[in-house]
């Protein structure tokens, strides 16, 4: 496992081990009190921030990004880590909760417990920063985790297992990681057997969430998945179109647009849309692919990227900057497309490369029923100088996330949930729903006193509990 070689094809045995080892050390854990958990998780993120050049070597060899990215990606990882692990007590420790006048007799306590061993299955454009969504909440919430990471970074991952190990030595088989191709993935999801993880948490794309929900279904075992995105921004008459071509720009072409919750698609007021795309072309043209950003990371994807620009331009929309020409090689040049009909697959399918749409749209309604109609719904963004405007049209995006004046505003604050619905998934990860994501509700009574009416006892002359039950039923139809 994290002691063999990056390259292991690990099977279904090997996964049963990790799960088996993975819940012994699942339940002194459990067993911890929650400030302990607290102080070994917040010591493990010490040990990541003081490595965060071998993460950023390690996550850069693997995926082709520049090396300052795989730095940010540390840092985002950093500060969700930081989150889960102080946040984990407050969120899912004992509390009271009112038991409502029927039951003024009794105490309601609930609590959230963990649910064991979670199995988390990676992708590789943000190898750390993604699957630390599902791991480190799962961790702070009291569960033991067992990670397969894409096979295109399992370095990332047997990293990840082996420096937890060492920052939290006590309990070092509680992250453990199994490398190997997809049918790993689907054996760690229960497709060759019981795998025994009481959970999956999958992030990748929606074809293989289907097949993972498949193999999870034998076992009811329950799944989150957060899968791609079409992320749309829209541009009000009124946005200042500098700040949002440079969010554009960056939301649509930093990791070469291998982004979840990337920009793809825009709509812009016609009446600024102009405007918009030569400003969005200027500084898309400034780029230095190699240096702006790094390759495909997958080589077959260079040729989705190819057929989507291509059909947008048979099919009648305009090159603003670069072409097919450009898709050559595994480090595209940036490409601007605008006036690309909605059926077209640059606007319906995921892209994931350095391409964005820029549409014209009669005014914010149309923008917004373009940008719902996508069947994938994980991020969005707004452009208004009214701030109340904004809100308004974040209201009525079906995303799960919007920023507005912003894009992908959510990713750096843990505080948030993020996830999706559609092709993009479901479930949820980060913020409060991120941690009881990963733990069941326990709801216990404790009887304080016996009530005047006892309607749960056979010793209850029943025409003193009908009135008992004609008086409750009097008042819930007056208020
Ligand atoms: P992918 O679906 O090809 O693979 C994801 C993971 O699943 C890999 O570890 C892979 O080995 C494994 N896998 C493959 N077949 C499997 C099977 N049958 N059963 C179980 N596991 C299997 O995705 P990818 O190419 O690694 O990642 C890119 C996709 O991930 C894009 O669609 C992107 O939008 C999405 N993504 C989503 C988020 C999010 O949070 N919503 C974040 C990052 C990436």
């Amino acid at each position: 496992m994290t002691d063999g070689t990056d390259r292991a094809a690990h099977g279904i045995e090997d996964i049963r081990a990790a799960v088996g080892r993975g819940r012994a050390a699942g339940r002194s854990w459990a067993a911890l009190g929650a400030r302990e958990r607290r102080t070994a998780l917040l010591r493990w993120k010490r040990a990541l921030a003081s490595r965060a050049d071998e993460f950023a070597e390690v996550i850069a060899a693997e995926t082709g990004k520049p090396v300052h990215d795989a730095r940010s990606e540390v840092l985002l990882t950093l500060v969700h880590l930081d989150w889960a692990a102080r946040n984990a007590s407050r969120v899912l420790g004992r509390r009271r909760v009112r038991p409502g006048l029927l039951s003024v007799h009794q105490r309601a306590l609930l609590a959230y417990r963990p649910l064991g061993v979670i199995g988390v299955i990676g992708p590789w454009n943000y190898p750390l920063y993604t699957p630390m969504g599902s791991i480190g909440y799962a961790l702070a919430a009291g569960n033991a985790v067992v990670f397969k990471p894409s096979e295109l970074t399992p370095g990332v991952g047997v990293l990840l297992a082996r420096s937890f190990g060492e920052a939290v030595p006590d309990h070092a088989d509680l992250l453990l990681t199994v490398t190997g191709p997809g049918s790993t993935g689907a054996a760690l999801a229960g497709a060759d057997g019981p795998a025994g993880v009481d959970k999956v948490a999958f992030t990748g794309s929606p074809g293989t969430a289907r097949k993972v929900a498949a193999a999870c279904a034998a076992t009811l075992t329950p799944l989150l998945a957060e899968c791609g995105g079409k992320d749309a921004v829209l541009v009000a008459a009124d946005a200042d179109l500098d700040a949002a071509a440079d969010a554009i720009v960056w939301g649509a072409m930093s990791n070469a647009g291998q982004t979840c919750a990337g920009v793809e698609r825009v709509y812009a007021d016609a009446s600024v849309h102009e405007a918009l795309c030569a400003r969005v072309v200027s500084r898309a043209r400034a780029l230095v692919p190699g240096d702006a950003y790094g390759p495909l990371t997958l080589p077959s994807q260079l040729g989705v990227v190819e057929r989507h620009v291509k059909e947008a331009l048979v099919d009648g929309g305009t090159a603003e900057l670069g072409g097919p020409d450009g898709l050559r090689s595994r480090l595209p040049g940036p490409v601007v497309l605008s006036r690309v009909p909605e059926d077209s697959p640059a606007m319906t399918e995921e892209t994931f490369g350095p391409v964005v749409v820029v549409n014209p749209v009669r005014d914010m309604d149309e923008a917004v029923e373009r940008a719902n109609a996508s069947a994938y719904s994980l991020g969005a963004a707004v452009f208004t100088r009214s701030k109340a405007a904004g809100l308004a049209l974040a209201e009525r995006l079906h995303s799960g996330a919007v920023s507005v004046n912003s894009v992908l505003g959510f990713a750096a604050i843990p505080s948030l949930p993020f996830g999706g619905a559609g092709e993009s998934g479901y479930g949820r990860i980060h913020g409060e729903e991120g941690l009881r994501a990963f733990a069941a509700p326990h709801s216990v009574t404790v009887r304080r006193f016996a009530p005047a009416v006892d309607l749960m006892s056979f010793a209850t002359a029943r025409e003193k509990a009908a009135r008992a039950v004609e008086l409750g039923r009097k008042l819930h139809a007056r208020f």
